[in-house]
């Protein structure tokens, strides 16, 4: 080996399965397309769903485990600090303000790195992801915007290691970064900068489909949507015009069999093991959230500092009673009339939590679900997947037994 290849740990290989071939993890793989290339190899340990390791690759990633006695760490991960932010000039066509997109960018243009693993869609359907690894600001612009439903992003790691960079930047959600961290030192790399977005309920294409026929009015103009903080889903039509659902007359007992199996046992909503994470959840509305988690992740954030407006976090409210009332209600699959759902949205919307509260109260509603689920249909996962974190969040509220 010459000293400009690249210095991979020597890894073993085995092979990629094809598309459709049942996977390790069968039904709870999330297809975070690690299975795709000869990392499979890693499977036992790296898979979100087979191996659950947050304390020991939070350690790996930022140098200590969370604090479970501090609550912003309890809920938020690790962390130096947390933000409000939107770009000063938004970009056209991102999900929220295009942050995610702007760091990557710059990240390139600088120099910082050489290519960013994201998500464009296919030509034919503008919901169906299509990893790449961008090596061009234009490259990364065509993955802005969710693509929501389960994406392979890592399928492109053989391309990654084959590529010979060395500085290379990943955008992705938990179960991908969870299964990225345990193959990280194979890649050839001297540098990986991970940038992660929150992840909630996501769904198959086919369960994507599901759900828009089954909540918006006009499913086949829907270009994006969003479960927004003023507890409606906005979705946004070709012609610009915004469409909003209450949550709380969604269809639950048919959106229950919507949401992938992965997504219903997922606990790392937060994506604990990213550098930087960019959301929405823990800021108010029109804002996007920013969490750093360690140096890195403040590098990545220092490339943009100059293009946004930031402000302090904000916590309103005592999300606790909400989240207990909610628990029937979801395992019986109830669903309000409209008006009626509409009503309690707006009352929400007024008296219910804020900020980080906000997001405590979506963090805890979908943690108690995604126990009693693992709980009734993976018994004997229950122990081993839960992280500790998940298991005291949940131990504050009365479940049902069984
Ligand atoms: P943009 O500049 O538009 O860039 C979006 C980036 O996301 C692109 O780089 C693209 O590569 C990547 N991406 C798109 N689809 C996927 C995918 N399926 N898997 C991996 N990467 C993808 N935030 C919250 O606060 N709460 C949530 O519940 C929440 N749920 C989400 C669910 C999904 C499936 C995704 C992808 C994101 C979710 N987010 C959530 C993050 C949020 O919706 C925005 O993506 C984030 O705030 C960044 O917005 P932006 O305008 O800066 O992104
Ligand atoms: Fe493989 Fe990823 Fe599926 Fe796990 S989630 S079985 S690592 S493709
Ligand atoms: Fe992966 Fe969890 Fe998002 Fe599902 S909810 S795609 S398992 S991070």
């Amino acid at each position: 080996m010459t000293s400009t290849q690249p210095t991979a740990k020597k890894h073993q290989k085995a092979k990629g399965l094809k598309p459709g071939k049942p996977r390790p993890a069968k039904d709870l793989c999330s297809e975070c397309g690690l299975c795709d290339t000869h990392f499979i190899h890693y499977v036992k340990q790296a898979c979100a769903f087979l191996n659950q390791q947050f304390q020991r690759l939070e350690t790996l990633s930022h140098g200590r485990d969370r604090n479970l006695d501090n609550d912003d760490e309890l809920y938020f991960g690790v962390h130096h600090s947390m933000m409000m932010a939107r770009k000063k000039e938004p970009l056209p066509g991102a999900q929220w303000t295009g942050i995610v997109s702007t760091i990557a960018c710059e990240m390139l243009e600088r120099g910082l790195v050489e290519g960013v693993v994201c998500v464009q869609n296919s030509p034919e359907d503008r919901f169906q992801p299509q990893p790449i690894l961008a090596r061009t600001p234009e490259e990364v612009l065509a993955a802005r915007v969710n693509k929501p439903t389960l994406s392979p992003n890592l399928s492109i790691l053989e391309e990654v290691e084959q590529s010979g960079m060395k500085r290379v930047l990943a955008i992705g959600v938990g179960c991908q970064i969870q299964a990225l961290r345990e193959v990280e030192a194979h890649l050839g790399l001297e540098k990986l900068y991970v940038l992660g977005t929150p992840c909630v309920d996501n769904v198959t294409r086919q369960g994507l489909q599901t759900f828009l026929e089954t909540t918006s009015k006009s499913p086949d103009t829907v270009v994006h949507y969003e479960f927004m903080q003023d507890f409606n889903v906005h979705f946004r039509h070709e012609d610009g015009s915004v469409e909003k659902v209450p949550f709380f007359g969604l269809n639950t007992k048919k959106l229950k069999d919507v949401f992938a199996p992965s997504c219903l046992s997922c606990f790392d909503y937060v994506n604990g093991l990213a550098d930087l994470v960019v959301g929405y959840m823990g800021a108010t509305f029109g804002w996007q959230w920013i969490v750093v988690r360690n140096q890195k992740g403040q590098e990545m954030l220092d490339v943009v500092q100059d293009q946004l407006h930031t402000q302090p976090v904000i916590s309103k409210g005592d999300r606790h009673k909400a989240v207990q009332q909610s628990i029937p209600a979801y395992d019986k699959g109830i669903a309000l009339p409209m008006w009626a759902a509409r009503l309690m949205g707006i009352a929400i919307n007024k008296i219910g939590p804020k900020g980080l509260e906000y997001a405590r109260f979506s963090i805890d509603s979908h943690f108690v679900r995604n126990y009693l689920y693992v709980m009734r249909n993976y018994p004997e996962k229950l122990s081993q997947h839960v992280p500790a974190f998940a298991k005291r969040i949940v131990g504050q509220y009365d479940l049902p037994e069984s």
